[in-house]
């Protein structure tokens, strides 16, 4: 039952274009570090692959077999629908993955000087392990916006001119203490303060004595003058904390890629590379791309949202099929590969992971059955037959895939958005590519897999 490693099957003759197509992730993945980035860049990539937004479609009043289209919700989920030959209420072939990752969010007050030294307070977002995130190079994402709309964006920390900022830790000579607390306290939660600035300035004009200094007051004149935001603005701003730096090949053999953020935007990015690369299907084509996930699937732009209900409404009522029944068919006889990141077995960690259900690097896309935790708690668990239907779509198509559990029984688990889909009566199953060092500032991942995913995404599409 082991599966084939995938660098054999592909051999020379591909090589070319597995480089080729981990080169444009690359560039993807450096400049998507957070979901908004994720789904601008992820929408400028279909604007020129020929989709038009929902509003556009709308103006034009209708859409045909061949109709490429999007819609977003608050600049953090994204759909994409390309209109097949078949009815939609005889169901859709969708592709979802999620756009965010675990980070540090500025709070809403964030700043503060002490001991003539300026942080910044952080709320952590997803689970992650806190002791990874200090002394490491971070860079900050994100939007601020001002009371009469005006967004400003920010990132500083990619450009090789720019700061970076981060977090300290306590020197080893005077660890005596930290260094006997579990690992889940070593690094507390409230003391991830990022560290911004230490210049300090005479607050006023005057005689020198009577003179306030601080050094907050340079920070602010360095946050009105470079981006035009006061202090106050921050109240409403969406700003991340996360490792700064391009993604970069990994290995002597540069067989695998390090970044940050491959949960999930490997399965986000592979999706919607076969979504912009696949043309005339029988079914329509679906690509979701969502929001909140490493917090529960919650609010307008996770998963449990409404959105991709009403969207599906609403291209539905341009392709002139829509009643409220029509909707509820092709939602149910829609088929979904729900992909996520799988846990790779990692030498260093052997004990974790049960051999026989274990994704391995080199293998191809990894198909779980279910996910979840303690039995199979909050997991989708496909049906047998759908799963056979995928197996028999990845070997007629000659994609190298394997199939996978999150770990041993009662090590621990996740859960993914595939059974939100679930609700729907859809037949979904949880699919990815594997990684190390999961939630990790630098998580890992084969360039052949990566490959592997987009085969099978698009053999889904052309055939499920
Ligand atoms: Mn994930
Ligand atoms: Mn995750």
């Amino acid at each position: 039952m082991e599966r084939k490693n995938a660098w054999l099957v592909r051999g020379a003759a591909e090589k070319a274009a597995v480089t080729a197509l981990c080169e444009d992730y690359k560039t993807y993945l450096s400049a998507s570090k957070t979901e908004r980035e994720s789904l601008a860049n992820a929408v400028a990539l279909a604007r020129e692959a020929g989709y038009i937004s929902l509003k556009e479609a709308q103006e034009k009043g209708s859409l045909a077999c061949g109709g490429k289209v999007y819609e977003t919700l608050m600049g953090k989920i994204l759909a994409l629908f390309r209109i097949g030959r078949k009815p939609m209420t005889e169901g859709m072939n969708i592709l979802g993955a999620h756009i965010d990752s675990p980070r540090l969010d500025l709070k809403q007050n964030p700043l503060y000087e002490d001991k003539d030294m300026v942080l910044l307070d952080t709320h952590y977002y997803g689970g992650i392990k806190k002791y990874q995130w200090v002394t490491i190079p971070l860079a900050l994402h994100g939007v601020a916006v001002k009371k009469d709309g005006t967004v400003v964006n920010i990132v500083i920390g990619e450009d090789p001119a720019d700061p970076v900022v981060g977090i300290t830790d306590l020197l080893v000579h005077l660890s005596a203490k930290q260094m006997d607390k579990k690992a889940s306290v070593v690094i507390e939660g409230e003391d991830l303060n990022i560290l911004i600035g230490s210049e300090k300035v005479y607050e006023e004009e005057g005689e020198e004595e009577n003179r306030k200094s601080s050094v907050v007051k340079n920070i602010k004149d360095i946050l009105l003058e470079k981006y035009g935001i006061e202090e106050e603005d921050f109240l409403s701003a969406e700003i991340e904390a996360v490792p700064a730096g391009p993604a970069r090949d990994f290995g002597l053999d540069r067989s695998m890629i390090l970044g940050y953020g491959h949960d999930d935007r490997i399965c986000a990015y592979t999706s919607l590379r076969a979504m912009l690369e696949t043309e005339d299907t029988e079914k329509t084509a679906v690509c979701l791309l969502v929001d909140k996930e490493e917090i529960g699937s919650v609010g307008a732009t996770g998963m449990h949202s409404r959105f991709f209900e009403n969207v599906t409404a609403e291209i539905m009522a341009l392709t002139g099929e829509y009643s409220e029944l029509a909707l509820r068919r092709a939602l149910a006889n829609a088929r979904m590969l729900s992909s996520d990141v799988s846990a790779a077995f990692d030498p260093n960690y052997p004990s974790v992971n049960e051999p026989k259900n274990t994704a391995y690097f080199g293998r191809g896309l990894v198909f779980n059955k279910y996910t979840g935790s303690r039995g199979k708690g909050g997991s989708n668990d496909a049906s047998a037959e759908y799963v056979a239907v995928v197996r028999r779509i990845m070997d007629d198509a000659g994609v190298c895939w394997q199939t996978s559990e999150l770990g041993r029984v009662d090590e621990g688990g996740g859960g993914t958005i595939a059974y939100i889909a679930g609700n729907y009566g859809m037949e979904v199953v949880d699919a990815g590519i594997a990684v190390l060092s999961m939630h990790s500032p630098c998580e890992i991942a084969s360039k052949i897999d990566i490959y592997e995913a987009v085969k099978g995404y698009k053999a889904f599409l052309e055939n499920a």
